[in-house]
């Protein structure tokens, strides 16, 4: 395969192959994907830790363009996704242009040969006209800096790099963190542990998980019944935006969101210290709102329980809480998330005339409609800065960006261009009004602090609105935000 591909995409999750298929769809195969990992998938080829599923309804959480009859279930389990993933490859024959164990370590514009430079950490070097970012954000583990860590003798783990050799049975457990990740896996390693200490530093709100199985007849159904699996996907996906109202219009109208969180824990904790601990005191949808039906039920075992007073200090056998008792642990698991900020900033990215990525986001990330940045022509980036959800698919968003990087090549192929780049006032306009909106928000106005705000405080992950108004706004490149040259 030729090291001077019209294009070079970066990874292999659902934006790295959602934009390889709608390439070879449109008849165009002068591409390359690099993988840095020897198989493909993304996050859901990475997490692998007991209970890992999706919590965004299956049906919705596929590409539009090659539903699933065959979930077995509402809320898809990891191996069934990572499955659909490499099916859905075989099927639109994306795999050959693979180049897998290709960690892309640099990436330079070289202005005068209008290419860029795209260097792999063992050496080899690429250089195609235009590349299509599809790292993700959820991918680089973010450890907790906890006094004394370095002293420990057990055996530590991220939820992110489980580690499926050591055999949790009989062992004590310290759990860091109860976000998404940690409340799929806590209930089953409470299975197994002996102890389960899990430390809560916030509060997440939980509602309950309405999955449900799909049996042999529905699947059948879904499968035979022209317009069905689609239906019921449209069903879904207007479900979920009904749900961003509270975050996209005023955070008074997440009343019955509230409402139907506090009845959970009602329902599923009796001891009231328990219920007290576990009840946020921030407005929901301020962080991730989860879904679980086995969690609680995890917390109230007798041999779990919930530390909110914080690690005070790591010793070699133990662990010491905020308020001074010692624990014995084996093992301590970090379910501490991702560094999201960090995760475009770590690879090397240089725009024109040696401007760093870093440089151009100094104030904060931002990007044209999430994909495109000035002074970066031809680079493109799936799942940017303000383009991910906290209410629905981000599949959805995925597709609606790669529709806007498919338009920015047509315009280029019509004008018989070489370059693209968005205008830093079409830039500045788009990214003004969102944040406009955003400062309203609950992510801002909840009272609480997430990693969907960055240092100063802004909000630079989440997209502020409902996802259709980002399909109206975003799906096409308009040629007039862009230098086309
Ligand atoms: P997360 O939501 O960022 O949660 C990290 C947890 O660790 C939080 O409870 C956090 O507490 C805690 N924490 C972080 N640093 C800590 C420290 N130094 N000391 C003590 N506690 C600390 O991470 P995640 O659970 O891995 O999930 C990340 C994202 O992945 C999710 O928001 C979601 O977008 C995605 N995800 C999706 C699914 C899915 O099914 N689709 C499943 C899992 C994850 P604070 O709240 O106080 O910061």
């Amino acid at each position: 395969m030729s090291t001077r591909p019209a294009i070079v995409i970066i990874g292999t999750g659902f934006g790295g192959l959602g934009m390889a298929i709608q390439l070879i769809r449109s008849g165009f195969h002068d591409f390359l994907v690099l993988e840095k990992s020897g198989d493909l998938g993304g996050t859901w080829r990475e997490n692998t830790y007991p209970g890992c599923a999706c919590d965004v309804p299956s049906h919705m959480y596929s590409f539009s363009f090659e539903l699933n009859p065959g979930w077995t279930r509402m809320f898809a389990p990891q191996r069934e996704i990572q499955e659909y993933l490499h099916r859905t490859a075989d099927k639109y024959g994306v795999k050959r242009y693979i180049r897998y164990n290709s960690k892309v370590e640099r990436m330079e514009y070289d202005d005068a040969a209008q290419r860029w430079e795209v260097t792999l950490a063992d050496g080899t070097r690429y250089r195609p006209k235009a590349v299509v970012s599809g790292i993700g954000a959820l991918h680089i583990p973010s450890y907790p800096d906890l006094p004394g860590l370095d002293t420990f003798k057990g055996t530590t783990f991220h939820s992110a790099e489980w580690d499926h050799t050591y055999d949790l049975t009989g062992k004590r457990v310290a759990v860091i963190g109860t976000g998404a990740s940690a409340i799929q896996f806590v209930p089953k390693v409470a299975e197994q542990a002996a102890q389960l200490h899990v430390f809560q530093r916030t509060a997440p709100w939980i509602q309950p998980k309405p999955d449900k199985e799909f049996g042999t007849g529905v699947r059948a159904f879904l499968k035979t019944v022209p317009g069905a699996a689609r239906t019921l996907r449209y069903g879904i996906y207007w479900a979920l935006e009904a749900r961003a109202v509270g975050f996209t219009v005023d955070p008074r109208l997440s009343g019955p969101m509230d409402k139907l969180a506090r009845r959970h824990i009602r329902r599923q904790i009796a001891d009231p210290e328990l219920r007290r601990k576990v009840t946020p005191d921030y407005t929901i949808g301020c962080k991730r709102v989860l879904l679980s039906n086995d969690y609680y039920p995890a917390l109230t075992r007798p041999n779990v329980d919930l530390i909110t007073e914080g690690v005070a200090e790591v010793r070699e056998h133990s662990i010491v809480t905020g308020d001074g008792r010692e624990l014995e642990v084996d093992c301590i698991i970090y379910g501490t998330g991702f560094k999201v900020v960090d995760a475009l900033a770590e690879q090397q990215i240089v725009g024109r005339g040696g401007v760093k990525l870093q440089e151009l986001w100094a104030e904060g990330a931002e990007a044209h409609h999430g994909v495109t940045l000035p002074g970066f022509p031809n680079f493109f980036m799936l799942l940017g800065p303000n383009t991910g959800l906290g209410h629905n698919s981000v599949v959805f968003m995925i597709e609606v960006q790669i529709q806007h990087i498919l338009s920015c090549l047509r315009l280029l192929a019509e004008q018989r261009a070489d370059t693209i780049e968005p205008r830093p006032e079409a830039v500045r306009r788009f990214n003004d009004r969102m944040h406009r909106r955003l400062r309203r928000a609950v992510w801002n106005e909840g009272g609480c602090t997430s990693w969907y705000l960055d240092a100063n405080g802004v909000n630079r992950t989440l997209w502020p609105g409902f996802t259709f108004e980002y399909w109206l706004s975003s799906r096409r490149a308009r040629p007039a935000d862009y230098v086309i040259g």
